[in-house]
């Protein structure tokens, strides 16, 4: 018999393509995130190649962090799928069952002994969220019996580097005790905090938490349990105004942000990627005058993208982003440079940024101007003032 908790669930992720790079693993992170919300966790996670050896023992290892284990992948019908021979060689008195699929065509399996119970469930992730959470977790909860209540809040911090948020939130962190935790994960530009809390007043207990680091970290906080694309949309939404994008360093990326939430159509009225210098004067009536003297890398070009597309676009508010991704310099300016610019009506505001964290690639500059790009926007629509439908 197993001495660990009955809320612990071990993972086993089945794929050569999960090892050599070709698939990057979606369904651990997936199941963490899916059972913490349960109340259950994850005691331990493997990723096993296609040999039903490796599937084995894993499951073995398995065993001994957790009474559930819950295998991903390998269920199919060709040579390289190995979960049902692996399945048949692990050692023990074994009670099969079949789990149904209704999204695909494999089914699941079921095992159990009087040590463990094994699940195992298609590598497809649209299956295996399916099965998992149609059949899966009701079953392990249930098996678990009463658990402690938990609580998590996400904080999106921009403008923060991770040590002086955790340096902020020390008073928060000495509130919640040994009821909680605060986790920080720092992401492209911004910082994630998890507020965790556990016991029968977790909810109450991470609130408070949630509003004592709001006060303390002040209009860092871009967004409560959202991303950062959806505060924006909801702020500009709830305060009846538009906006207009203009993008040059990164290529579309602000827009697609804006546009990848639900709603946006009420608050987005359009964009132009004016990458070449000439667009930015034929296509948002950037001065000539101005592009000749300060170059197409300059925070007052920004500003002046901002305002064409605000007007161009008839947008209460105009976005804009021009720098250098790199790798190589440009018009002098190192790559890295960053320049993004919010107009309305009552003016403009401009910040030019130099990359934060360790990683200066292309990917990553163009990454976090669409950060900066759209905190700009948040804090710019939030000083604002409410909207009509606002108090
Ligand atoms: P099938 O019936 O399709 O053979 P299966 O259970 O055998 O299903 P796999 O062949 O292991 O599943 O994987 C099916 C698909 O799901 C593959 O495209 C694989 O890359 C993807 N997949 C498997 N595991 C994961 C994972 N952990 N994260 C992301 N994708 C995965």
């Amino acid at each position: 018999m197993t001495s660990s908790a009955p809320n612990t669930v071990a993972l086993v992720l089945v794929g050569d393509e999960l090892l050599t790079g070709h698939t990057i693993d979606t369904s651990g992170p997936w199941l963490g995130r899916r059972l913490t919300e349960e109340g259950l966790q994850v005691g331990a996670a493997t990723i096993a190649p296609d040999d039903a050896d490796a599937v084995v023992r894993a499951i073995e290892h398995g065993m001994e962090a957790a009474r559930a284990v819950l295998v991903t992948g390998g269920l199919g019908p060709t040579p390289d799928d190995v979960t049902r021979a692996a399945l048949a060689r692990v050692p023990g008195h074994w009670v099969n069952a079949e789990l149904a699929n209704d999204v695909g065509i494999e089914p699941g399996a079921r095992l159990e002994s009087s040590r463990a119970i094994v699940y195992a469930v298609p590598g497809v992730p649209a299956e295996m969220r399916a099965m998992v959470s149609g059949q899966v977790l009701p079953e392990i909860v249930t098996a678990a019996g009463h658990m402690s209540p938990r609580s998590t809040r996400s904080l999106i911090v921009v403008g923060l580097p991770e040590s002086r948020v955790a340096e902020l939130l020390t008073p928060v962190r000495e509130y919640l005790g040994d009821r909680g935790r605060l986790s920080y994960l720092p992401q492209t530009a911004e910082v994630e905090v998890l507020i965790g809390s556990t016991g029968n007043d977790a909810s109450t207990l991470a609130a408070a938490a949630t509003a004592r680091a709001r006060q303390l970290l002040g209009d860092a906080v871009a967004a409560e349990n959202q991303r950062l694309e959806e505060a924006v949309v909801q702020v500009l939404g709830a305060r009846g105004v538009s906006v207009a994008t203009a993008e040059s360093l990164t290529g579309g990326l602000v827009a697609a942000a804006l546009v990848s939430v639900p709603g946006a159509s009420d608050v987005v009225r359009g964009g132009v990627v004016a990458y070449a210098t000439d667009l930015k004067a034929d296509l948002l009536g950037v001065d000539t005058d101005l592009l000749a003297r300060d170059g197409a890398v300059a925070p007052t070009t920004a500003t002046a993208m901002a305002e064409g597309i605000r007007t161009r676009c008839r947008a209460d508010f105009g976005v804009a982003t021009t720098g250098v991704a790199g790798p190589d310099p440009q018009e002098g300016y190192p790559a890295g440079t960053m320049h993004v610019a919010v107009a309305s009506r009552r003016g403009a505001r401009v910040g030019s940024f130099e990359p934060s964290g360790q990683r200066h690639d292309r990917e990553t500059v163009r990454r976090q101007a669409v950060v900066r790009a759209l905190d700009l926007l948040r804090r710019a629509v939030v000083d604002a003032g409410p909207g009509p439908g606002e108090s």
